[in-house]
């Protein structure tokens, strides 16, 4: 506990500041951990000044005519400073969250939905999430907290397995479409962005893969997840035949966990952060909660603003400034935050 002379205000802030700090020594010693097989330009993995992780984000992008990404070709840069602070320490730097947090009489909690609040599985619609999720999400609204979702799923679908009553604002398919009070909107595609969509899909479909297919507003994902190795080699090889003739400058193959995408360009989950954070007062606090490769948009979105939390059973190559595991991690997370604003109000 750290002293506040006896200020009451200060007693609360430092508590939770205290709170904080120690969930979030546990995620720093994980998060300041050097990831396998990675290389770095700078000499030392916990980049300037030790603030965990500073790497590049992840090519997402599959170039047109190489390989699938090398991962181990990836160069790490230091990331830039978190929240406007001197690269002190990540904890110093959650701490300083902990305490804007606290504080704040506005804060935005924005969420990826796959393999963040839900595991994934199979059979997508039984995504439910996971058990606390929705109280935790319901309880943060109902205190005032802005919750936003951002999906590369249909928002409908992510409202169909979220079932919150009041609903979440959703961001469905990578940002190409929203799901607010009950309103669902969608930008336009260009035709030609419509057309190439279309014969990929097509293209696939004849090949026999349409089970694997999921057809959405602005993209096409063909998913492998549950597959034998051989399967999701000829999946791949199929995918890649044919969206790669789609591939372009309005069009962009992105390779996601668990299966290929060819995406309209344009719209992208950092996209959707930044348009959010535009509408923001500059102070007020954020965190973004991912666990994919289509995620990483949205962590360099945040970086200098707030928050970017990796949540994944394993850690990897990311922009975000913390990992951390779910369920469990992912409820304490949660809980902190609702405790936060409780004792604010
Ligand atoms: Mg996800």
């Amino acid at each position: 506990m750290i002293k506040s002379n006896n200020n009451p205000v200060k007693e609360i802030i430092n508590e939770e500041v205290s709170l904080f700090s120690m969930w979030i020594r546990s995620v720093r010693r994980r998060a300041a951990r050097p990831v396998s097989g990675v290389r770095s330009t700078g000499g030392d993995v916990r980049g300037s000044g030790g603030r965990g992780l500073a790497i590049t984000p992840p090519m997402e992008e599959i170039p047109v005519d190489g390989p699938l990404i090398d991962e181990q070709s990836l160069t790490i840069e230091p990331a830039p400073p978190m929240l406007g602070l001197p690269p002190a320490s990540i904890a110093g730097a959650l701490l300083e969250f902990g305490i804007t947090l606290a504080s704040a009489s506005q804060r935005v909690l924005m969420l990826d939905y796959d393999g963040t609040l839900a595991p994934f599985k199979v059979e997508r619609m039984e995504a439910t999430p996971y058990d606390g999720v929705r109280e935790a999400v319901a309880q943060i609204m109902a205190m005032g907290d802005r919750v936003v979702i951002i999906s590369g799923r249909l928002a409908t679908e992510v409202a169909t397995l979220i079932n919150l009553d009041p609903m979440p604002e959703i961001w469905g398919c990578h940002g190409w479409e929203r799901l607010v009070g009950g309103e669902l909107s969608r930008l336009p595609l260009a035709p030609k962005q419509s057309e190439r969509l279309f014969k990929a899909g097509y293209t696939l479909k004849n090949e026999g893969f349409q089970s694997r297919l999921e057809y959405k507003h602005g993209s096409l994902a063909l998913h492998w997840r549950g597959t034998t190795e051989d399967e999701k080699s000829a999946i791949l090889t199929a995918g890649l035949r044919a969206m790669e003739p789609a591939s372009g400058v309005d069009m962009k193959m992105h390779r996601f966990d668990g299966g290929l995408e060819l995406r309209a360009t344009g719209r992208d989950k950092g996209v959707v952060v930044k348009e959010i954070l535009s509408g923001l007062d500059p102070k007020t606090p954020v965190a973004y909660l991912g666990d994919d490769l289509t995620d990483e948009d949205a962590f360099r979105a945040v970086q200098s603003r707030g928050l970017g939390v990796l949540v994944r059973p394993e850690p990897r190559e990311t922009a975000a400034s913390v990992w951390l595991k779910p369920p469990e991690e992912l409820i304490e997370f949660f809980g902190l935050w609702l405790k936060s604003t409780q004792r604010k109000s």
